[in-house]
């Protein structure tokens, strides 16, 4: 007997050890979450980019977001949460998904 995984509602993290990255549809059909760095705070750790490679790059001294708007990506919250600036934001229709 295969036991799946409980729905994922919108901005609820599953829990570690979970599989990562996009999740298709348990976030809700339509659903786009928004990045947003600030070049202000980034000190270009790089961290990011390792996290979720296809999400971040460097631009000179800062990281940016490869595109703003995005399907869920569980690997867009570890790179925030990780963030040792706390310089990615990340919502969904303008709710903070790191709050
Ligand atoms: S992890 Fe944070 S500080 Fe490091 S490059 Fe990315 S945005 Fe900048």
């Amino acid at each position: 007997m295969s036991v799946g995984h409980a729905p994922i509602l919108p901005g609820v993290r599953k829990s570690q050890g979970e599989d990562d990255g996009v999740v298709p549809g348990a976030y809700g059909v339509g659903v786009t979450w928004k990045i947003e760095v600030s070049a202000d705070r980034c000190m270009a750790s790089g961290l990011c980019v390792a996290t979720a490679p296809d999400r971040f790059a460097m631009d000179g001294a800062a990281a940016v977001p490869t595109a703003e708007e995005i399907e869920p990506d569980e690997n867009v919250l570890d790179a925030a949460e990780t963030c040792p600036a706390l310089a990615i934001m990340v919502t969904e229709n303008g709710r903070d998904l790191l709050a």
